[in-house]
């Protein structure tokens, strides 16, 4: 599994429908300061559910639609596709390819979409969990993150590790299961 595409429109600084293709291997991303590299990291946070707008660099959830600029007024939608190939069905899915979007409008309203078909926050965590892939997961290792994960709990240490190993969802499937 690798990441093979994101798409971009109205997210933070990318206004205009952007495509960028990766692949397999080492990415880095250059450019002068303030040009939306670490933007490109939020869209990948973001489309995987991130909820928290502080940790994506705003106040409001709201500020990762496009804000307007001197020569583009501002937009009324965001939208993020990830694109993952699946060749080797690291994700539990019989595609060769996952393609997970999320849209958020001004008015509040918001979608989620696997494989372009509508679908709640739940399944595309859930299909996620323990491979890698996530908002919280060992995929994304954001500025800090690493001292963080040094010093955390033990707790909060085995957490990581069993997502690693892969037996995350079995764990959350026994607490949900008990509270039932
Ligand atoms: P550095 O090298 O300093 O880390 P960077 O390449 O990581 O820079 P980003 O933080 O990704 O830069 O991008 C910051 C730019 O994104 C700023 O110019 C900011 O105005 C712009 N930006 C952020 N949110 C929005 C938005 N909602 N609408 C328009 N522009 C936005
Ligand atoms: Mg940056």
């Amino acid at each position: 599994m690798y990441l093979k595409r994101l798409e971009l429109t109205g997210f933070k600084s990318f206004a205009e429908k952007l495509g960028i293709d990766f692949v397999p291997g080492v990415t880095a991303v250059v450019g002068p300061n303030g040009s939306g590299k670490s933007n490109i990291s939020d869209a990948i946070r973001w489309v995987l559910g991130e909820q928290s707008a502080k940790n994506l660099r705003g106040a409001k959830m709201e500020d990762v639609i496009f804000s307007g600029s001197d020569r583009r007024k501002a937009l009324n939608m965001a939208e993020i596709s990830l694109v993952l190939d699946n060749e080797d069905q690291h994700v539990p899915v019989d595609y060769s390819e996952v393609v997970v979007t999320r849209r958020l409008y001004r008015s509040g309203d918001s979608e989620y979409l696997l494989n372009r078909q509508p679908c709640r926050l739940k399944d595309i965590t859930d299909l996620f969990m323990d491979s890698g892939l996530g908002k919280e997961a060992f995929s994304i290792i954001g500025q800090g993150r690493v001292e963080e994960i040094l010093s955390s709990k033990a707790e909060e240490r085995r957490m990581i590790f069993e997502e690693a190993a892969g037996v995350l969802k079995y764990k959350f499937r026994k607490q949900a299961s008990e509270k039932k």
